[in-house]
């Protein structure tokens, strides 16, 4: 579960000393955290800019299995994930509150593992950790993150703008975190049954990282912004592409045309989603968990953006009445449904 094999008793510690000793090295960087942790709330001056709020709530056994997910991956990805609906705004993350609730099989050093996650993420994306709570649990571990950030108010993108004839846009490629799942799955099985097997992960480190170590992309908000484009609507990709592009098209009360065939996926996504009898674009479709940006802009931005490698126009924004819809590789017409258009039926 975690490299450091000591057991330190978090009740040596107690709640206070143990809050110093997660947080101690931490320290602020934004001239907007005015105060941070050690007082009863945190103080953030943003001046004339919107400020933007997230939070999630991880919670074991319904959002990760620490049978496979490594304490340090869970610290990073329970930051990561939640500053990706920041990025969706189109905004700038600069701040963190971290929570955490511990049953008692969590000694010291479980603890200082998520931290070091934190640790990392924060560091990565110049983020300031400003405070939390901390709180025993009965039963098994509980993460939530909640992040602040900002944005002027004609940057703010939200899922409502989607505008008739707009380019669909993705970052990077999807369906990868899914099919690391489904590896991480297939072998926690097979080691259950028998314990010394070692995993057969050879060649699968591509979707395992998208799984266990996802990145909100806060690169393609600086290039939205370095290429002066507003994107007319954005989300970032938690619960899989169909789900996502309805969210827009419903708020946005548009339609869509989707080509599968434009849809970015990666060759050991597709490869291992082969071979385990899935198909790949359900998995991009359905699969969730890969906090790529989706967003839509005016045809008139395009030029800015066709040379980009890591984003891919993937369809256009129709009226509503035409509905929604993907244009499969063969020309075929499908109604996009939430749970992919076929909801994950095997290949033979
Ligand atoms: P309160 O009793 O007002 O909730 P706490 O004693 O819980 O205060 O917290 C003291 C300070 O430590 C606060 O600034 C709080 O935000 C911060 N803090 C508590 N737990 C955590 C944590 N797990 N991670 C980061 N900061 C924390
Ligand atoms: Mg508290």
């Amino acid at each position: 579960m975690f490299e450091n094999k000591e057991r330190t008793d978090i009740a040596e510690l107690g709640e206070f000393g143990l809050i110093r000793h997660l947080t101690d090295n931490f320290t602020l960087q934004h001239e907007s955290s005015v105060k941070g942790i050690g007082d009863d709330a945190a103080v953030l001056d943003f001046k004339d800019k919107q400020v933007l709020i997230s939070t999630d709530l991880l919670l074991e056994g319904i959002h990760f299995d620490l049978a496979y997910v490594p304490l340090v991956h869970l610290g990073y990805k329970a930051v990561q994930v939640n500053l990706s609906d920041i990025y969706a705004m189109n905004g700038i993350a600069t701040q963190v509150t971290v929570s955490i609730g511990l049953s008692s099989r969590f000694p010291l050093e479980a603890v200082e593992e998520i931290y070091k996650g934190v640790r990392l993420a924060c560091d990565k994306f110049n983020i300031d950790l400003v405070g939390g709570d901390t709180s025993s649990s009965k039963q098994g571990l509980v993460i939530s993150v909640t992040s602040i950030g900002y944005a002027s108010k004609d940057e703010i993108c939200y899922r409502n703008g989607a505008r008739e004839g707009d380019l669909i846009c993705v970052s990077g490629d999807l369906g990868g975190a899914y099919v690391g799942l489904q590896i991480l799955e297939r072998e926690k099985l097979i080691f259950l049954e028998n314990p010394n097997i070692q995993p057969d992960l050879e060649g699968k480190d591509y979707v395992i990282e998208r799984q266990l170590k996802p990145e909100g992309r806060r690169d393609i908000v600086d290039l939205l912004s370095q290429l002066k484009i507003r994107p007319t609507s954005m989300i970032d990709v938690s619960d899989g592409l169909a789900s996502e592009l309805l969210h827009i098209c419903q708020q946005s009360d548009k339609g869509c045309a989707l080509y599968e065939e434009k849809i970015p996926i990666d060759p050991v996504t597709y490869e291992t989603a082969r071979e385990l009898g899935l198909d790949p674009t359900v998995c991009a479709l359905s699969g969730g968990e890969d906090y790529e940006l989706l967003f839509t802009i005016s045809q008139s931005d395009y030029d800015k953006l066709k040379h980009d490698v890591d984003v891919s126009v993937i369809g256009y924004i129709t009226e509503k009445n035409e509905g929604c819809r993907m244009v499969s590789k063969s020309d075929v017409i499908h109604e996009l449904k939430a749970q992919g258009w076929n909801a994950f039926h095997k290949m033979g």
